[in-house]
C-alpha cells in the first residue's frame, strides 16, 4: 500500500519569494486545519534585513485578532527584554513555527493549546521560506515547541538552553523559555528571576552577534554597518 501523502504547505507558496508575497499567500493556505477556526494567519514581522530572527510556537488570542505576532502580553514582555539586553526589536524579525492560532473554548475564553507535529510539519515550508528570505545570522527558538521544531524532537530545552548549535538554517541556532512561561510563573519572586535569565539569555545572544560579526567584518566595518542599519531600516 502506498504510504500515506502527508500535506504540507509547499503547494501553497508563491512563485515569488519575497516576504510580502509570502505574507499575502499564507492567507488562503489550507495544509492543515488550523486555518479553520482562527481569525487569520500570522505571519512573521520584521525587516528582511533583520540578522536575529525570533521563532515561537504559534499566535496566541491577541495576535490572532491583530494579525500581528507577539503583541500580546508574552510580546509585551519580549519588547522588554529584548530593551535590557540592548537588542532593538525593529532590528529582528519574529516569527512562529505555526502560523495559525490552535486554542480550545472555555466559555468566552480561547485557550491556547499545543499545536501537534503534523501541524508543525505542515507549516514548515513557511518558516523556512521566511527564514532563506532573511538569511539570519541568528535563529533563537523561543520555548521547547520551537526548539523541537528546528533542532529536532530530542532537543531538550533544560538541559541545552542558550548553547549554540550550527543549522542548515544559519549560522548560530539557539533556544531558550518562550516569555509566555516568565508570566506562568507562581509567584512573582519567580517571575522576576525568569526575566533576568531570560534577559541574561539574549544579551548572550546580542554579544555572540556581535563577535560574529566582528570576525567577519572587521570591529569597525562591523559597527558602521549597524549604523548603516539602524539608519536604513
Ligand atoms: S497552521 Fe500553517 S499549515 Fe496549517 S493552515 Fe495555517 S498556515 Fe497552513
Amino acid at each position: 500500500m502506498p504510504a500515506k501523502r502527508v500535506d504540507d504547505a509547499s503547494r501553497y507558496l508563491p512563485e515569488s519569494k519575497t516576504l510580502p508575497a509570502l505574507r499575502n499567500a499564507v492567507q488562503k493556505c489550507k495544509a492543515c486545519d488550523l486555518y479553520k477556526n482562527a481569525t487569520q494567519a500570522v505571519f512573521g514581522a520584521g525587516p528582511a534585513s533583520a540578522r536575529i530572527v525570533f521563532v515561537g510556537e504559534q499566535p496566541g488570542n491577541e495576535e490572532d485578532k491583530q494579525g500581528l505576532p507577539f503583541v500580546g502580553p508574552a510580546g509585551k514582555l519580549l519588547d522588554r527584554a529584548l530593551v535590557e539586553a540592548g537588542i532593538d526589536r525593529s532590528e529582528v524579525y519574529v516569527t512562529n513555527v505555526v502560523k495559525h492560532f490552535k486554542f480550545e473554548e472555555r466559555g468566552k475564553r480561547r485557550i491556547h493549546k499545543k499545536p501537534n507535529s503534523a501541524e508543525i510539519n505542515a507549516c514548515r515550508p513557511w518558516l523556512e521560506a521566511e527564514i532563506s528570505v532573511i538569511k539570519p545570522k541568528i535563529i533563537v527558538c523561543l520555548g521547547a515547541t520551537a526548539a523541537q521544531a528546528i533542532l529536532g524532537r530530542t532537543y531538550r530545552l533544560t538541559k541545552e538552553r542558550g548553547k549554540f548549535t550550527q543549522h542548515e538554517w544559519a549560522p548560530y541556532v539557539s533556544a531558550t523559555i518562550h516569555p509566555s512561561a516568565i508570566l506562568r510563573a507562581p509567584d512573582e519572586e519567580q517571575r522576576h528571576q525568569q526575566f533576568q535569565d531570560f534577559v541574561a539569555d539574549l544579551k548572550q545572544i546580542k554579544n555572540k552577534l556581535q563577535r560574529a560579526s566582528e570576525a567577519e567584518e572587521g570591529p569597525f566595518l562591523s559597527l558602521d554597518r549597524d549604523k548603516v542599519a539602524g539608519r536604513s531600516r
